[in-house]
């Protein structure tokens, strides 16, 4: 067994203790244990997994395009004009861009452009947007950044090994929810949150998606994909919150990773990636089908 081998919040957080390291900084040198690679390597690979999202939300916030199915395209751009005048919003700044930047990633997704799928195309939005626009606010520098970002990833794995990041085996909890409780660890971190603290806010914050329907109209990944990530970004922001002011969860992380699992096992497959049910087969929902030569399936009710 690695050093910094982990399965589950507990493992990491009695490494974290023994070690005197944050989740993130053991986060990577896991990843170099791993992969066999120095840890220079290891951080030069998250660097790059951060450029090709600034990418995503630089060229995002700035487009009008429109996916081919006309849904989604634009609302990153009306987002981020708005913070021009955030008197007339009820987030602050960095609940506002966050958003603007979670929903800019899921434009260029629908259109084509290149994204980072942490942790997958759908749920991809969440971690960019809270923990880019928080480090603006903070002007954290660039080390802080990418040990969110670590810290994001080992909540990912944690996921994935204990429950899935798949939708088509959990739903939308395995997407936008995973995304969510990694960027809400993330933002902790980033924050000087303890690793306990980390995974309250991550459990807070998964907890409120668990059971949520795959439901994507048209089976593509637009509506009501991009607008959940952006949504996301507050509950993470607020789960974060909650965390630092000393809120804990009264569920540990891993149970509530335990529930997910137990979730996707009894879940609907009509719930789950396709577009049999839920949003998919609401009245718009069958018009997209139809007008992308689907056969309509009727809502249950
Ligand atoms: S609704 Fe389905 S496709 Fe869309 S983000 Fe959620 S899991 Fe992904």
């Amino acid at each position: 067994m690695n050093i910094y081998e982990f399965h589950t919040a507990e493992d990491i957080i009695h490494l974290c203790r023994k070690h005197k390291l944050s989740i993130g900084e053991i986060a990577k040198r896991y990843e170099a244990e791993r992969s066999g690679k120095s840890m220079p390597a290891v951080r030069n690979k998250m660097k790059q997994t951060r450029d090709v999202m600034y990418e995503a939300v630089k060229k995002g916030i700035h487009s009008t395009q429109k996916s081919k199915m006309g849904m989604v395209g634009g609302d990153a751009y009306k987002i981020y004009k708005a913070l021009g005048n955030t008197a007339d919003m009820m987030g602050n700044k960095v609940t506002v861009r966050a958003m603007a930047y979670a929903v800019a990633v899921g434009e260029q997704n629908a259109c084509m452009g290149r994204i980072v799928a942490f942790p997958t195309a759908g749920g991809a939005g969440v971690v960019p947007g809270v923990l880019f626009s928080s480090a603006e606010h903070f002007k954290a520098g660039k080390r802080k950044l990418l040990n969110g970002m670590f810290c994001a990833s080992a909540v990912g794995l944690i996921i994935a090994e204990g429950a899935t990041l798949s939708a088509a085996k959990g739903g939308c909890q395995a997407e936008v929810g995973a995304g969510v409780a990694m960027a809400a660890a993330g933002l902790t971190e980033m924050r000087g949150g303890t690793p306990e603290q980390c995974f309250h806010s991550s459990a807070m914050a998964l907890k409120s998606y668990l059971g949520l329907a795959c439901d994507p109209l048209g089976g593509l990944v637009e509506v009501p994909c991009i607008k959940r990530n952006a949504l996301g970004c507050m509950v993470a922001i607020g789960a974060s919150d909650l965390s630092i002011a000393g809120v804990k969860s009264f569920i540990p992380f891993d149970e509530v990773v335990l529930a997910m699992k137990n979730i996707a096992k009894i879940m609907s497959p009509k719930l789950r990636e396709t577009a049999l049910g839920g949003l998919a087969v609401t009245k718009t929902g069958n018009m997209i089908k139809r007008k992308l030569g689907m056969k309509i399936t009727p809502m249950d009710l």
